[in-house]
């Protein structure tokens, strides 16, 4: 408890150094004039001058309206781009807070962490909808729903832009994988796209004002987002009447006329192909008008006098750059995020007052994984790892065993030695001719490790044939292990039997180094015959073969250790070189982490898993033997503490999920049409239309795993008197008293869903339309009343090119999860 209070008391000293709210002016009279004045007064290179980014994050200073450069700086996990900062919570886990109140204080506290820096832009919140756990970004993310997403966005600009500061909604739009990103073709029916891919933006630029959207990398019904004009144009300007800076992703600009027409702003990083050559010539052929070119420099303008950036200095250097303050706020984040999936026979919370010990063991044990990869990581000023926080947390009385599992895979491979083992290179197939041939004693392409190391394979395909023996020391199950990059491909067979295979090519998470596994049975002494089949197209191949006994994951001192603790807490997951930006994952968690957690949970019956992914992971091997599971997704720098204290019950866990968690992969209703279809199109076809995610599992009478808005609580809530009143079309009135009826404090995330009885269209059986957290002492009760607006009962109407309300009858859905509806009633419309 000691660290609390010092953490308490510099608060206290610093809490005068907190920015007081600098919201953003709205258009009025004055405003448009002044812009109006400095537009008149640039040239023409002025202007073309200021639609195009440099030096990676800033805009172009234009000395002849004495326009200083702005600046920018990536975004909702940290204010990350120039030096360490706080870090926050992935955004997946804000989301799972289902709490715009604290979404609004992430964002304020951001918009200091901004204004610290001189940030004028910060290049969040990101926005698209979780469609596939594979998505590599899924944690800069709000989860699986528009609805939510868009409310969480919402109050998360309203903090950030309070302080002056412009936030960015991205990366409009259908951006919901990273392969192959620049290339990628999202095909996406009308309807779907304006009922679950664009809402969170709408709502972002209606609800909440956001001051810049920032184009998406992928192709949208056949035009890249950048030059996209329907979803530009005619959706974003005119529709929603958004009226400030629409940017591109970074090098996400294809073609540069095309995208002056088709409502592109400001090209980032740099005037590629928006440059000043381009546009003056489109402008003398008449294919660009000025008036275009002139509104684009309008809104940049009207940004910076609106934001007051054209009268004070937007460095506050009275505010730290690590401000303790924040550190509190990241704490809460992810004390409110944590997300209880399962807890059997109460397993939780584990009581320190009878405990001696907890062991902690799993590649996430005693390293720090804050966040996940890509330009959302941040590094924090200071973060303790579950090892350290735990043992901070806990103190003496309980001491924290932390024990390694097997050592990394990279290791193995040099300590796994073959025998009778050569390999062969040949170019061009693999029945082509040898071109070189070695003795080895590793299966490894480094001369480090003990193998091969050729020196010139060449360009073209390679294909390395390994053939020799291994020996083992026991009669067991073996793990036998490959680390590769993804685009290459590697059978192994032991004994003639193949026990891993990958094929080369799958531009999925092309580059990325990944971790294979398989088994095979060995006899003692009994020499066993190994084969690997590599081949690859990199000039400076990557694998590596290691081979491990089974029981040898969890090493015979760590196992001692496993047995006498009193509780276990395994800590697996991704990091932020196999879960990030630019490459999408896998859905089973790297290298052998299944094995481990079945191997522990049979040592230990008190063993809690805590997973930290941007969305679902594959569990099926060892759910079914573990009592005690969460997620904290990427946790951010206080994620240690925050786990110790939902641990040890000094909170009880709040989070609930943003997505739907399913048993297997297939099971997603868009896995199925994840990849792009062959050929040249790199087109995907949302073919799963609306039903995706809950819309899909509650529609189709399905049970996930884990359902859509689930998360256990260690007390338990009582809905009742739910009551629905129709106000107006445009106003229903539903309210309900929640108690909480168990023996602790806790939060519950009230759910209110609707769905039209008998649809003309087909809709969803039901969707999220409001929600509110409501945190109860024991005992204690409260009325709730929520609204429901008009959108709420609507779809869109593609013949009407708009929101439509059938009238009839609607059923209003109440609980604490998709699958958990406590109450219902009807309205009619
Ligand atoms: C990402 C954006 C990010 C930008 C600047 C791009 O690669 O897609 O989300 O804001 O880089 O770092």
């Amino acid at each position: 408890m000691k660290l609390r209070n010092t953490v308490v008391a510099g608060v206290f000293a610093v809490a005068s150094l907190v920015l007081q709210a600098q919201p953003p002016s709205p258009i009025t009279p004055e405003i448009a004039q002044r812009v109006d004045a400095l537009v008149s007064k640039m040239s023409l290179d002025d202007k073309l001058t200021l639609i195009g980014g440099i030096d990676n994050f800033y805009t172009q200073p234009i000395d002849s309206i004495g326009l200083k450069r702005l600046k920018m700086s990536d975004a909702s996990v940290g204010v990350r781009t120039f030096g360490q900062d706080t870090a926050y919570t992935a955004s997946v886990a804000l989301a799972a807070s289902w709490d715009p109140a604290l979404a609004e204080r992430i964002g304020s506290a951001l918009g200091d962490d901004a204004r610290a820096r001189g940030v004028h832009f910060l290049l969040g919140p990101g926005v698209n909808i979780y469609r596939s756990p594979l998505n590599g970004r899924n944690m800069e993310y709000l989860g699986e729903d528009p609805y939510l997403a868009g409310r969480m966005a919402t109050s998360f600009i309203h903090g950030v832009q309070n302080k002056g500061v412009a936030a960015t909604v991205k990366h409009y739009a259908a951006n919901n994988s990273e392969y192959d990103r620049h290339r990628i073709n999202s095909i996406i029916d009308e309807r779907t796209l304006r009922e679950i891919y664009l809402p969170a933006f709408e709502m972002a630029v209606k609800d909440g004002q956001v001051a810049a959207v920032m184009d998406s990398y992928n192709l949208v019904n056949g035009e890249h987002a950048t030059q996209n004009g329907h979803l530009n144009n005619e959706i974003l300007k005119k529709e929603w009447g958004f009226k400030g800076v629409l940017m591109s992703d970074w090098d996400a600009t294809y073609d540069g006329v095309a995208a002056a027409n088709g409502g592109l702003d400001l090209e980032m990083p740099y005037a590629k192909l928006m440059t000043r050559e381009t546009l003056k010539a489109a402008l003398a052929k008449g294919s660009l008008k000025m008036a275009t070119l002139d509104d684009k420099v309008r809104r940049i303008l009207l940004i910076a006098a609106r934001f007051g950036w054209l009268d004070r200095d937007q460095w506050d250097t009275s505010i730290p750059l690590n401000n303790m303050q924040n550190d509190l706020v990241a704490l809460d984040e992810a004390r409110e995020s944590i997300t209880l999936l399962k807890n059997d026979k109460k397993l939780l919370p584990l009581d320190a007052s009878k405990m001696k010990s907890i062991a902690i063991i799993g590649p996430e044990a005693a390293e720090v994984v804050a966040g996940g990869g890509g330009s959302s990581n941040t590094t924090p000023f200071f973060a303790d790892s579950y090892v350290a926080g735990f043992a901070k947390y806990l103190g003496e009385p309980v001491k924290v065993y932390y024990t390694p599992s097997a050592p990394d895979v990279q290791q193995l491979v040099s300590r796994t030695h073959f025998q009778k083992m050569t390999v062969e290179l040949r170019k061009g197939s693999e029945t082509g001719k040898v071109v070189s041939t070695q003795n080895v004693r590793a299966i490894s392409t480094s001369a480090r490790d003990g193998g091969v190391s050729f020196d010139n394979p060449g360009k073209g395909q390679s294909y390395y044939t390994w053939k020799g023996e291994y020996t083992s020391d026991i009669s067991s199950p073996y793990l036998v292990m490959v680390s590769a990059p993804d685009a290459d491909g590697y059978r192994v067979l032991i004994n003639g039997e193949e026990v891993i295979q990958h094929a080369a090519g799958n531009h999925y998470r092309s580059g990325h180094q990944r971790l294979d596994y398989g088994k095979a049975h060995l006899q003692k002494g009994v020499p066993a015959k190994v084969e690997v089949i590599y081949n690859t197209e990199n000039a400076s191949p990557r694998i590596g073969v290691a081979i491990l006994p089974e029981d040898e994951m969890v090493p015979v001192e760590s196992r001692r250790i496993i047995q006498n603790a009193d509780a276990v807490l395994v800590a697996v997951g991704f990091d932020k070189s196999s879960e990030g930006e630019g490459f999408d994952r896998t859905y089973t968690m790297p290298g052998p982490q299944n094995e481990l957690i079945q191997q522990v949970a049979a040592l230990n019956p008190k063993t809690v898993v805590a997973i930290t992914a941007g969305g679902a992971v594959e569990t099926a091997p060892w759910i079914d033997k573990v009592s005690a599971v969460l997620t904290n997704y990427y946790p951010g720098q206080e994620g240690a503490r925050a786990l110790a204290e939902v641990l040890f019950g000094a909170r009880s866990p709040e989070g609930h999920l943003p997505f739907s968690w399913e048993r297997v992969l297939a099971d997603n209703p868009a896995s199925a049409h994840y990849a792009e279809e062959p050929g040249d199109g790199r087109a995907v076809h949302y073919a799963e239309g609306l039903f995706l995610g809950y819309r899909y599992y509650t529609s189709m009478n399905k049970q996930p795993l884990f359902a859509f808005g689930h998360g256990l609580s260690y007390t338990s809530f009582a809905y009742s008197h739910l009551n629905v009143k129709r106000n107006s079309d445009d106003d229903v009135e539903v309210s309900f008293d929640v108690e909480n009826k168990g023996s602790r404090p806790g939060a519950t995330v009230a759910q209110v869903y609707v769905g039209e009885d008998a649809p003309k269209v087909k809709r969803p059986t039901m969707e999220l339309k409001q929600f509110q957290k409501v945190r109860l002492k024991v005992g204690e009760k409260q009325h709730v009343v929520l609204h429901l607006n008009r959108r709420a009962f609507q779809y869109y109407d593609v013949s009407k090119k708009d929101w439509t309300l059938d009238s009839g009858r609607f059923t209003i859905s109440l609980g604490e999860a998709s699958d958990q509806i406590l109450a219902k009633a009807s309205v009619t419309m």
